[in-house]
């Protein structure tokens, strides 16, 4: 790395800088999701081509393990240092300070703990939350244990809040210590410093490797977890009434939702099955950025047996009044925030089941799951050397409402249409499927591809960070599975595309009764299927949904020799109304796109050739055979499936995507 980045003219000293910071980034135990960073000292070209002392700093909010030169903008260090003299600093000051500080000003904000790197005199510095450092110091007396367990080479600095102030003790506490060579501020995490990055990196090791030895010189208890909860109801059964409990009906009249994942290891269990989750789980994170994601106090839902959703509500609406309580509390003191967040839970512990990760994307929803997993962790850890004790209420409030992260939300544009979403693409393998799948990924939902060959499915859910689930829609135990498997991973399912189908061929009047009813397996009967348990999730969530069907030209205009497979699609049709009549009442809209000749499994280029053959045209004046005389795309099908999600108030339409074909029209 540090031989390629030579060759590009990067650095030696940067190049190696960005090498370390990649190592501490691939040890969970060490950072997770943005936390921690790191930092170098050394000259940069300015605007006006002058060399200058500049401090390279990891970007807010960038993956320490990804980090690359455009997540590390370089600083006028004599300008950051010329605050440092100053009294006072507010939040908002010092951000703006600090962006006019860059010597490239399309570079991204740097981190908020910069005035901190830029006042320490040392050349790197890495900081870290590591799991057995936070600990050791989330303690009522963790200064004592750090003074025990890392020598008189550590600086201990008390909880403070990063920003102006936490910058100027720590420069402070470096000068009256010269010998120091790190810092851990308690209740937050640690850093280390080192004239080479070899030097800043082996100390973060060595310490984070001592904390870990005095963590094992405490024996673990066998935990004496309460008696088997007992687990009423599978968690994929829970989940929906859960995503129904924390969706909220806005002003204009949408559903905003969320997505929950659900997550059942045995550590998880543990905790969640403990007899002193209540006293452990709602003291608060490890360290207070966790509370962006995970908020101050998980959810705790206790047994869960007859009346479910009753109960779930009830919880999410207490949940909801103390968080409003919460805000209440401190926006007073601290004279008012701009617009207080959601008051639902981003973390719910299920006795006997698990903990559910909640976000509005599936992106923050894994990160709240993945953050309070390594919560369980050092929460364990530390109540089995002593008391947990993280930072107070005050300090996560602090946090969770500072006033940059504030502007910074505000400044965030619309959400996409289809965000909190989860959207189900059956066939998603290929063809039109995939394109669906795809667009409604690029519109915000988190979607499930299910197709007959799992590696594609697989392989098209990777590249939109769906679930891809191989799955033979015809069977209806492997259809319920599926529902499962989606509601363990987002929640729950809000628009169905039953898009799977294939085509079969024979005369009606001679065609096998055999092949009929294979297709009718899977044109229709497969269809129902995953209907049914749509409409059985959708309930259970009760926000409504949709039901989409490929339809096909077919059911409505019947080629010759194709009624094996225009029968079927026909009923399906059929089903799009049946759906609409008997499941308005549940919110639930239906609608159907009627496809015609788009490349694909079911028209392959051999199909295409052998068709415009025997019509004597050419293969683009056969796919451009319609009244707009242009080749109908996977893409436009996707596009029209994508339009019936979104018309809130049409249910039972079907839409034609052919190009025109007036001898296919609906009349
Ligand atoms: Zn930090």
């Amino acid at each position: 790395m540090v031989r390629a980045g030579a060759k590009n003219g990067i650095h030696a000293d940067l190049a190696l800088r960005l090498y370390t910071a990649r190592l501490l980034g691939g040890n969970g135990a060490l950072v997770r999701h943005g936390g921690g960073n790191t930092s170098l000292k050394a000259p940069a070209c300015d605007t006006a081509g002058r060399i200058i002392d500049a401090l390279y700093i990891k970007a807010s909010g960038q993956d320490l393990a990804a980090l690359d030169l455009a997540g590390m903008p370089a600083l006028d260090l004599a300008q950051l240092r010329a605050l440092q003299p100053r009294k006072r600093l507010d939040d908002s000051s010092m951000v703006g300070a600090l962006r006019a500080a860059r010597l490239d000003a399309d570079a991204p904000d740097p981190s908020v703990e910069t005035l901190l790197h830029a006042f320490l005199p040392f050349k790197f510095i890495d900081h870290t939350h590591a799991d057995a450092v936070l600990a050791l110091t989330n303690q009522p007396d963790g200064a004592g244990l750090c003074r025990q367990v890392f020598g008189p080479e550590v600086i201990i600095q008390p909880y403070a809040m990063s920003g102006f102030k936490l910058a100027k003790q720590a420069a402070r506490l470096a000068s009256d210590n010269p010998e120091a060579h790190a810092l851990v501020v308690l209740k937050h995490g640690l850093f280390s410093f080192g004239d080479t990055a070899r030097q800043a990196y082996g100390r973060m090791l060595r310490l984070v490797s001592a904390a870990e030895r005095h963590l094992g010189r405490v024996p673990r208890r066998s935990g004496r977890a309460r008696p088997k909860a007992r687990a009423s109801m599978a968690a994929a059964k829970l989940a929906p009434l859960l995503r129904g409990a924390v969706a909220e009906v806005t002003d204009n009249g949408d559903t905003c939702r969320m997505i929950a994942e659900f997550r059942g290891a045995k550590p998880i269990r543990d905790f969640v099955d403990s007899r002193r989750l209540a006293r452990l789980a709602g003291k608060g994170p490890a360290t207070p950025d966790h509370v962006i994601w995970t908020k101050p106090k998980p959810l705790i839902l206790p047994f869960i047996g007859p009346a479910a959703a009753a109960k779930v509500h009830q919880a999410v609406t207490a949940y909801a009044k103390d968080y409003r309580a919460y805000v209440a509390r401190h926006r007073r003191r601290l004279g008012g925030i701009s617009a207080p967040l959601d008051p639902y839970p981003r973390v719910v512990l299920a006795t006997g089941l698990g903990l559910f990760g909640l976000g509005p994307t599936a992106r923050e929803a894994a990160i709240a799951a993945d953050l309070f997993e390594t919560n369980i962790k050092i929460i364990t850890d530390a109540a089995r050397i002593g008391v947990y004790a993280p930072a107070s209420e005050a300090d996560l409030f602090a946090i969770e409402y500072w006033p940059p992260e504030q502007a910074k939300r505000a400044a965030q544009g619309p959400a996409p249409p289809l965000a909190g979403q989860v959207a189900l693409v059956t066939g998603g393998g290929s063809g039109i499927g995939a394109a669906t799948a795809e667009l409604f990924a690029a519109q915000g939902a988190a979607v499930a591809v299910l197709d007959l060959d799992a590696a594609a499915a697989r392989r098209v859910a990777g590249a939109i960070a769906g679930l891809g689930l191989g799955c033979d829609v015809t069977e209806p135990g492997a259809v319920a599975e599926a529902f499962d498997q989606i509601c363990l991973a987002f929640g729950g399912v809000d628009i169905v595309v039953s898009n799977a189908g294939a085509a079969w061929q024979g005369e009606i009047g001679t065609v096998a009764a055999a092949v009929l009813r294979k297709s009718f397996e899977l044109n229709f009967f497969a269809h129902q299927s995953v209907a049914q348990n749509a409409v059985r999730v959708m309930r259970a969530q009760g926000t409504g949904g949709c039901l989409l069907f490929n339809a096909s030209k077919q059911a409505v205009n019947p080629g010759a020799d194709f009624g094996p497979y225009g029968l079927p699609k026909a009923a399906t049709l059929f089903l799009t109304r049946q759906y609409a009549l008997d499941h308005g009442k549940d919110g639930i809209r239906t609608g159907a796109v009627n496809a015609d000749r788009i490349r694909s499994g079911l028209l392959t280029g051999k199909m295409i050739n052998q068709r415009s053959k025997a019509r004597g045209l050419s293969q683009t004046e056969y796919m451009e055979g319609n009244l707009l005389g242009r080749e109908v795309t996977a893409g436009d099908v996707a596009q029209a499936f994508l339009d019936l999600a979104l018309a809130r108030a049409t249910t039972g339409a079907v839409i034609s995507v052919d190009g025109g074909n007036i001898a296919a029209a609906l009349r």
